[in-house]
């Protein structure tokens, strides 16, 4: 039996990031970004950014919200 593939997708409260980048070095999958925009508090933030070229997608596994020390991630299923 074929086994079903997590889904899923993150929001990241720019607000909220410190710019530690934890979440970057945790993502299996390689889709969080620095931003190049600075937010209110002075850092450069992360985005989620999911890239079709090379097939990889967020599999919801949640890694990303669970290292974040300011609680600025959250992880939806699809
Ligand atoms: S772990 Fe949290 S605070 Fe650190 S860069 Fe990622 S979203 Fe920002
Ligand atoms: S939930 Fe997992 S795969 Fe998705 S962005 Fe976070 S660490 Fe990466």
């Amino acid at each position: 039996m074929a086994e079903k593939k997590e889904r899923g997708h993150i929001t990241i409260d720019r607000k909220l990031c410190k710019g530690c980048y934890l979440c970057i070095s945790v993502c299996p999958k390689e889709v969080i970004f620095i931003s190049n925009r600075l937010n209110q508090q002075g850092y450069y933030p992360v985005e989620f950014k999911e890239n079709e070229k090379n097939g990889r997608k967020c599999i919801a596994c949640s890694m990303c919200a669970t290292i974040c020390p300011d609680i600025a991630i959250e992880v939806f299923r699809e």
